[in-house]
């Protein structure tokens, strides 16, 4: 019998990485990338430095026995340090058990080792290509040498912009909707201090939260951090105080963050040079076409606030190797996953909110310590934020926690109101009566 054929189109995070589940169940696989090999010519992704990687990206990577591999440099991110409008600095664990942290890997250096690594396993690469055709039904590719490829299985990893969801979405295969965020990023830098030294604390994510706008820095193996300031783009009408790329100056980011800007030495060229990007969630009715299916950001694109996409993209990976040792169509494959994906778009524009609005307040830090000490002591009582990051949940389970959570918390918070009055008016009742 003939190995089954599978052409993958986009050879950044997760495409590669399903070269390499697909080679692992025997596959003969093609990845067609339109950029050039980063690494004969140096990475030029054009997107954040650093991500935050954590169990479900981990687990999907030890699947292909990538995981030791990629996390030798990645570094552990313990907890959230918060620094505050008034200059103090706190930190927040991200979990009441030390084995739970997240890691910072660097983007360009995650793209070559899962490239070599899908390379060694077999899979053909091609770069610099550019596809003229696209046939979903058939899983077939016309390039624009000519020459046409056709598999079993046409898989569109190709990002947030996909070519592909746009060829389905012609084809009236699928509706996709793109939400954007009124907020954009920029990326600055701090460089490692005297003698490579790490200029803030090592072991943590950093974040600048001042409701409505935030800045978050992540830190790099040779001793430098990679900060983000998401601001929003324009400025809103009356809100003079408030930041935005559209009114905003390197001025503005030293007012706003003098700690972390007085560590900034190229921070006007950094204003100067780097570009905006915009952030949004793209939801897709149906992920798939004949024998066409998508993953990673072109299926489910989502605002970076939980640090999942990626992640994600990755548990895609797992969960459709798991689908084809079931013999599963890719439909029935589209149709579990997608639940999860919309959950997960949820929680992340959710954890927005809480980074830049809650997180510096001394009652949320309160709380985080509460929940987190309880769901050490209960492992059913762990905080969405540990099912999301630190166990394989579903997330539309995890977001419906943090639903019921609320609701708990306000029929609690009604019980004890009724609970106190009932009291109260047993009270009175009771010295009324004592009086007559
Ligand atoms: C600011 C920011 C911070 C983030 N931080 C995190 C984080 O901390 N943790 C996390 O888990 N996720 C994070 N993410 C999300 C993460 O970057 C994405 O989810 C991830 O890159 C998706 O991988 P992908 O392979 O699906 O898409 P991509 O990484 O975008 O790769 C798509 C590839 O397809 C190629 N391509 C596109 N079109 C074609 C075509 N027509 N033909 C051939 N090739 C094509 C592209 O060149 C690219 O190489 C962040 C995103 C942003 C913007």
């Amino acid at each position: 019998m003939t190995a089954p054929r599978a052409i993958i189109i986009g050879g950044g995070l997760v495409g590669p990485l399903a070269g390499c589940m697909l080679r692992q169940r025997g596959w003969q696989v093609t990845l067609l990338e339109k950029r050039g090999d980063p690494r004969a010519q140096g990475y030029g992704g054009g997107r954040s430095i650093n991500l935050a990687l954590s169990h479900r990206g981990i687990r999907a990577l030890a699947e292909v026995e990538l995981d030791r591999r990629v996390l030798q440099d990645a570094i552990p991110m313990r907890g959230r340090c918060i620094h505050d409008a008034q200059g103090d600095v706190t930190m927040q664990p991200y979990s009441a058990r030390s084995s739970r942290f997240i890691n910072s890997v660097s983007r360009g250096g995650l793209n070559c080792t899962l490239l070599e690594a899908a390379e060694q396993a077999g899979v053909e690469l091609m770069f610099d290509v550019a596809i003229d055709a696209v046939d979903c039904d058939s899983a077939g590719v016309r390039l624009g040498s000519g020459a046409a490829l056709e598999a079993d299985l046409l898989l569109g990893a190709d990002g947030a912009g996909s070519q592909i969801r746009s060829v389905m979405a012609d084809a009236g295969a699928l509706v996709a909707e793109q939400v954007m965020l009124p907020h954009g990023y920029k990326e600055l830098h701090i460089p490692p201090g005297d003698g490579g030294s790490w200029q803030l604390a090592r072991e943590a994510l950093h974040i600048w939260p001042r409701g409505g706008s935030m800045m978050i820095a992540l830190p790099n193996p040779d001793g430098s951090f990679t900060c983000t300031l998401f601001w929003p783009k324009e400025s809103e009408p009356g809100a003079h105080e408030r930041v935005s790329f559209a009114t905003g100056s390197a001025d503005v980011v030293r007012q706003t963050y003098p700690d972390a800007a007085a560590r900034m030495p190229s921070l006007e060229d950094d204003w100067s040079n780097n570009p905006v990007g915009a952030l949004g969630t793209i939801r897709c009715d149906r992920w798939h076409m004949g024998r066409t299916l998508l993953i990673g950001d072109a299926a489910h694109a989502i605002v970076p606030f939980y640090g999942q996409g990626m992640n994600a993209g990755f548990e895609d990976v797992r969960l459709l190797g798991e689908s084809i040792d079931r013999g599963e169509s890719v439909e029935a494959f589209a149709r579990k996953r997608k639940v999860d994906a919309d959950a997960i778009a949820d929680l992340a524009l959710h954890n927005f909110i809480e980074m830049r609005d809650h997180t510096a307040s001394p009652q949320f830090a309160r709380r985080q310590r509460r929940r987190q000490r309880l769901s050490k002591l209960f492992p059913w009582l762990q905080t969405t934020y540990e099912q999301v990051t630190f166990t394989d949940r579903p997330y539309s389970l995890a977001l419906r926690s943090l639903r019921s959570r609320g609701m708990i918390f306000h029929g609690l918070l009604a019980w004890q109101v009724t609970s106190w009055t009932i009291l109260a008016c047993l009270l009175v009742g009771l010295a009324l009566s004592r009086m007559s």
